[in-house]
């Protein structure tokens, strides 16, 4: 049924100037439009409230810029609050929708955080999901997120990352690690949410489809054992949690980025199964492929995973083990699925 429901926002702008204001409102707002898949005309109104060190320019007329002309919007004061964020921008916006509140996908940026977590993450939780290479943990955690408007973070997409700067500066990382390690403050890392997907920019540039080929696989497993890149990481994904309402799924999330997540998984399945599934894809795909070969690099890739001295992968104490070795796509969701809803907090 559809009805009017509330999306909300916050961020920052670094400097009190119109072009700072404008660009960090802009921002959010195409942010809450994309994530959220909104049809203009579905708005209702958007109201914003400033912080009061925000006066060169405010929030409506950013949004006026953008070519929304009919929606009514309202700048507001913020209320003085103790410790409040300085220079921050926060937002209603008003939607007509058939989507219920837990599908909403509310926008934070540049530092702010969830201010009203009651409302913004209601009772959901953060989930850690680990496992082996091939087990499936990305796609049951895309699906669980979309369909418990949860925001799924890939762990293992951001060393895919630095893995191709690797490749693109023609380091050999395995064996110029120090390299690497020196060049890390020229290695940006963004993760962007359109319509849902996350992207990966690698100083601007989309690398999305990029860190999926098969060299940046190989080039990820090596960055993996470096500790000070795992360390900045690490410390990255700590900070993209923070709001809650995360699925994250990698290989060091329940026992190093997140040890006090409220559910943690440790997603597995057999060696055959594991080679099979992959096998399957290639085939689906039309490309040449042979299982033994692929069976080979599963096991290359556990090793690999279970040996390295940095973060290696590991049951978790208090992780629960799911073996989808008997069990199709939408059983694993669904069992997982029920965990996450028997702990969220009402
Ligand atoms: O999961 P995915 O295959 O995308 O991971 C790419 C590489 O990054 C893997 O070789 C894995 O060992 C490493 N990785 C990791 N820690 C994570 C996620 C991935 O070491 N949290």
């Amino acid at each position: 049924m559809s009805m009017i429901r509330a999306i909300r926002g916050a961020t920052t702008a670094a400097m009190n100037t119109k072009e700072e204001i404008f660009s960090a409102s802009q921002e959010m707002i195409e942010k809450i439009i994309a994530d959220n898949d909104i049809d203009v005309s579905d708005i209702s109104d958007i109201i914003f409230t400033v912080t009061p060190d925000i006066t060169a320019a405010f929030p409506a007329a950013a949004v006026r810029r953008m070519g929304i002309a009919d929606v009514p919007l309202l700048d507001m004061a913020a209320p003085n609050i103790n410790d409040a964020l300085k220079m921050c921008i926060r937002v209603m916006v008003h939607i007509n929708t058939d989507k219920s509140n837990s599908e909403l996908h509310h926008v934070y940026l540049r530092g702010a955080k969830v201010l009203r977590p009651d409302i913004g993450s209601k009772g959901k939780i953060s989930v850690a999901i680990d496992g082996p290479a091939g087990a499936g943990k990305s796609s049951v955690a895309k699906k669980l997120a979309e369909r418990l408007g949860y925001i799924y973070i890939d762990t293992g997409a951001m060393y895919r990352t630095v893995g191709v700067y690797g490749i693109e500066k023609g380091i050999d990382i395995a064996n110029e690690k120090d390299r690497l390690i020196s060049e890390l403050d020229n290695i940006k890392i963004e993760i962007n949410y359109e319509n849902g997907i996350q992207r990966m920019y690698l100083n601007g540039s989309d690398v999305t489809g990029r860190i999926r080929e098969n060299d940046a696989s190989m080039a990820a497993s090596a960055v993996a054992v470096i500790p000070e890149i795992r360390e900045r990481l690490v410390a990255m994904q700590q900070e993209m949690a923070k709001t809650g309402g995360v699925i994250m799924d990698g290989r060091d999330i329940g026992t190093k980025v997140l040890p006090n997540a409220e559910l943690k998984i440790y997603l597995t399945a057999s060696v055959e199964n594991r080679a099979m599934r992959r096998y399957k894809e290639y085939v689906e795909k039309g490309e040449e492929c042979d299982f033994e070969a692929i069976k080979a690099d599963v096991i290359k890739r556990d090793y690999n995973d279970t040996h390295r001295a940095a973060s290696p992968l590991v049951q978790a104490d208090d992780a629960i083990l799911v073996d989808t070795s008997d069990m199709n796509f939408e059983e694993s969701v669904a069992a997982i699925e029920k965990m996450i809803k028997n702990t969220e907090v009402h």
